[in-house]
Formats: C-alpha cells, sequence, structure tokens
C-alpha cells in the first residue's frame, strides 16, 4: 500500500461518489435491466495486467450504475430506507481504512471500547431502561442484520433452556411471531434447529391493526403446554414490515413472563424513531422483554450494516456464544477485566462499526438526529393528505412512523367493471399500478400481501428526499393509475 498513491485514488473516489450523488436523480431509481446483462459486458477472466483506476471508474460508470437500484435517490420510497448520510459513510471509510479485526478487546481496543460506550449513548437516546445499558448490567452490541441478532438470542435461551431441561427435549422447544413478524424470525429459529412444526404464527386482523393479540398469544403458548411442548421464545415487532405495526409489549412481556418466555423485540425499522420522545411510549413494556435490536442502517443514517442489538443479561448470551481458542488467549481476557466481542456474535471476525455510528452521533447530535427522523415522518403526514384529497384510492392503515400503506379503492374499482366485485382482482390492480410506476424509473416503490389485501407501501427516509419528491411522487402515482384507469385495458 503506497500511502501516495492511495490518497491520489481515494480523492478521485471521492469525487466519483460525489458526482454520483449530484446526478443521482438522473438515473431510473430501479434497475432497468435484464437478468444476466453484466456478463455480457466483461471478459470473461480476471486481467493479467494492472488496469489504472481512471479505466475502471469508467467502466463503473458505464456497466455498474445501470444495474445498481439507487437507494440513496431522492426518489426511492420502496422496501424500508437504507439511509445513508456523509457521517456514515465517512465513518464506514475510516472503519474500511483502519481494516482492524476486533475479534477480542486486545485485538484492537478502541473498537471494542467505543462500541460499548455508543450502544449505551445510544441506549439512553433511545430512553432504553436502564436494564439494557452496561451502566445498568446490560449491554449492547453492533451486529450486522436484525436476522444475526435473532439467531444469538434463540441460541441463547435454547441453551439455557436445554441445560435446564435436558437436550433430549430439544424437540419440544416453540417459538411464536406473528403472521406480520419478520421472515427473518422464521429463518433464525431454522438456523437454530427449533422444529419447524414448533414454529407458531399468531393470526393478526385488521380490527386490531395488524397487531399480535395478547389473548391468542396465550392461548397458544397454554395449548403448547398442554400439549407437552416448552414455549421458549417470542418475538414482538415494533414497527412491522409491511405495515409499522406495533405489536403491543406490555401485555405480551406479561404473559412471556408468567411462562419464562425470552422476548425480544424487533425494532429494525421503527426503533430509530424511539430517539423522539414522542414515539417513546411504543417501547412501554420493554423493560419485561429480555432483549431489543435496531437496524442503524434503515433509519439511522449510518450505512449498511449496523444492527444494534440490546440484551439485558450480557452473560447468558457469552455463555451460549464463547469460544476460547489458545491462539486468543490473552491477559486482559484471563483477568475478566474486558469484553470480547466475538462472544457476542456468531462470527470470529468483525469490523469496527462503531466508528460510523460514533461519526453519526458526533457529526449531527442528538437535536439534529430527531429533527431528521421528524422530517421524514412529516412528509409522510404530507403524502397522507395528499391521498386523502383523492378518493380514488383508500389509506390501508393509519399511519404511524414514515410510511403510508394505500392501494386503489375497490368501490373506484368497481364503477370501472365488476369484475372488481372479487378481491384477487382488485389486488391484481394494484399490483399492475405498481409495477407500472417502477417501470418508469421515475420512482420506486413496493408492496406488501396483509390479510390477502394487496398493498403499496411509501416508505420515506432517503437523506436527499425532500417535500417536492414526494409531490413529484404522488403526481406520477396519480398519472399511472389515470392511464391504467382511463386508457389502459382494465
Ligand atoms: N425485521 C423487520 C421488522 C424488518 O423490516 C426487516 C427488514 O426489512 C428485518 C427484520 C430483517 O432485517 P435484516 O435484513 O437486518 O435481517
Amino acid at each position: 500500500l503506497d500511502p501516495e498513491e492511495f490518497r491520489r485514488q481515494g480523492h478521485k473516489i471521492v469525487n466519483f461518489l460525489a458526482d454520483y450523488y449530484q446526478n443521482i436523480e438522473q438515473y431510473p431509481v430501479c434497475s432497468q435491466v435484464n437478468p444476466g446483462y453484466l456478463q455480457k459486458l466483461v471478459p470473461n477472466s480476471a486481467p493479467n495486467h494492472p488496469e489504472p483506476l481512471e479505466k475502471i471508474l469508467e467502466d463503473v460508470k458505464r456497466d455498474m450504475i445501470p444495474g445498481i437500484t439507487h437507494w440513496q435517490s431522492p426518489n426511492f420510497f420502496a422496501y424500508f430506507p437504507s439511509s445513508g448520510s456523509t457521517a456514515g459513510f465517512l465513518g464506514e471509510m475510516l472503519s474500511v481504512g483502519f481494516n482492524v479485526v476486533g475479534f477480542n478487546w486486545i485485538s484492537s481496543p478502541a473498537a471494542t471500547e467505543l462500541e460499548s460506550i455508543v450502544m449505551d449513548w445510544f441506549g439512553k437516546m433511545l430512553n432504553l431502561p436502564h436494564c439494557y445499558l452496561f451502566s445498568g448490567g446490560g449491554g449492547g452490541v453492533l451486529q450486522g442484520t436484525t436476522c444475526e441478532a435473532m439467531l444469538c438470542t434463540i441460541v441463547t435461551v435454547r441453551d439455557q433452556m436445554l441445560r435446564k431441561i435436558g437436550r433430549e427435549n430439544f424437540c419440544k422447544l416453540v417459538v411464536y411471531g406473528s403472521d406480520q413478524t419478520h421472515f427473518s424470525l422464521k429463518k433464525a429459529a431454522h438456523i437454530a434447529g427449533i422444529d419447524p412444526e414448533n414454529f407458531r404464527v399468531i393470526p393478526t386482523t385488521k380490527a386490531n391493526e395488524y397487531t399480535m393479540c395478547p389473548k391468542s398469544l396465550h392461548l397458544a403458548v397454554l395449548n403448547d403446554i398442554k400439549e407437552g411442548n416448552i414455549p421458549l421464545f417470542l418475538c414482538a415487532t415494533l414497527g412491522t414490515t409491511s405495515t409499522t405495526s406495533v405489536d403491543p409489549l406490555r401485555p405480551l412481556c406479561e404473559i412471556a413472563k408468567t411462562f419464562g418466555i425470552w422476548v425480544h423485540v424487533d425494532a429494525a425499522y421503527a426503533g430509530s424513531a424511539c430517539i423522539c420522545p414522542e414515539f417513546q411510549h411504543f417501547l412501554d413494556g420493554v423493560e419485561n422483554a429480555n432483549s431489543f435490536s435496531l437496524n442503524a442502517h434503515k433509519w439511522f443514517f449510518s450505512t449498511l450494516d449496523c444492527c444494534c442489538l440490546w440484551v439485558k443479561d450480557p452473560s447468558a448470551l457469552t455463555k451460549a456464544l464463547s469460544t476460547n481458542p489458545e491462539c486468543l488467549r490473552n491477559k486482559a481476557t484471563e483477568l475478566n477485566q474486558v469484553i470480547d466481542y466475538k462472544d457476542w456474535q456468531i462470527a470470529l471476525s468483525r469490523r469496527f462499526r462503531a466508528l460510523k455510528l460514533w461519526l453519526v452521533l458526533r457529526s449531527y447530535g442528538v437535536t439534529n438526529l430527531r429533527n431528521l427522523i421528524r422530517s421524514h415522518v412529516n412528509m409522510a403526514k404530507h403524502f397522507e393528505g395528499l391521498i386523502a384529497m383523492d378518493t380514488r384510492f383508500e389509506i390501508f392503515v393509519p399511519r404511524k412512523f414514515a410510511m403510508v400503506c394505500f392501494r386503489i379503492s375497490p368501490l373506484v374499482l368497481c364503477r370501472v367493471s365488476t369484475k372488481f366485485d372479487h378481491e384477487e382482482e382488485v389486488n391484481k390492480f394494484n399490483a399492475k399500478l405498481v409495477e407500472s410506476i417502477n417501470s418508469s424509473g421515475k420512482i420506486y416503490l413496493t408492496h406488501g400481501v396483509v390479510g390477502g389485501t394487496y398493498i403499496i407501501r411509501f416508505a420515506i427516509g432517503a437523506s436527499l428526499t425532500h417535500y417536492w419528491h414526494v409531490d413529484i411522487a404522488w403526481k406520477v402515482i396519480q398519472d399511472h393509475a389515470n392511464a391504467l384507469l382511463y386508457q389502459g385495458s382494465v
């Protein structure tokens, strides 16, 4: 590594990316390429001789950018946001530039210590109960994804339980979620070895806004006990993927506590909003859960990947996940003076993720971070208002955060054709609308299917999005709806 060449090339990359952001709106938001497009553009094998960065960057522009879906575009309203920021990108650059592998404290003390510090800072901002902070006997760790966080917590309580009941009873362990819980729970439970037959899906309804009903959970648990099964783990969600619904933590945790079930609160998207006091009531009852996670790479201006996991009892986690190979033995670990984060996660190696979170927290400060979140929420309120003024559309569930769920109203479609008496046809029409909008490349949005109904999700959170982007997006949606309703073959 030649530092002067690194400086020269590094500046080129920063300039390239700055130009990308300056021009980002000229690209179709959702990539319009066909599968296999890249194979036709790049050589069959790696070059034998070095090629200059300038040439490689030309190829990135010509061949890669068309194959990129521009998540940072101000016109990106799909999935949940992956909100980048200058501070997040620069923090990532620092972390990548140092390229340390902080598996234990001695392998890079700053990586470990900064991680513990920012997790307590962030926990305090969220108003998480003291018991989740290092200062209160709990603690936090940065992992890659929510799925990993769920897996680590399931494995923790699985092992705890098996020590009590014996490994021969493994097949009796039961995991609970709702029909709105993210599918990563199922994946995590599967990897943890939970029998797929013992994965309980508690149904939700429109009447309770697609939240988990405590009574239904209670009945499912009682039924399992009657059957000789062992209730183990419950995932409650703060901000479900399809509709951003919030499960009632307090009553769910109370039931779980009665039966000794570990509760993990998945706040992957909406957890970030809890830095604003007006959203902290959604955390009511979290003191009775066991673990809590959110993805700072979704709505907290930190680049992928950055899943923040807090646990009340770190010793339970480390008991399940610790390894102690000879090659990593060192005095600090043996004297029990330090945290070795390799024992809080799946892998041994780990990145210096805390740097980017630290840069985000310091560069913005709490007040600005709250205002950024609020600005997205206010834009979503504005969008909701636009929908409410057009009677052809209906809002599917009340908005809670910065995502609005809507669709073309079945009543309007029924006036166009009697075939829309069938929900299936209404769904198809709304799916056609989404496809038509996305293929224009002007904006990008995605859908969900909830209780059999196809809904269009409009999620605001890209750092470059302003009110005028929301207004233009609404015009795009209306134009495509007009074309399909009045000119297209319905
Ligand atoms: N949980 C919720 C509520 C989500 O919305 C998502 C992704 O959107 C996930 C979990 C999965 O997160 P990850 O990809 O970090 O595992």
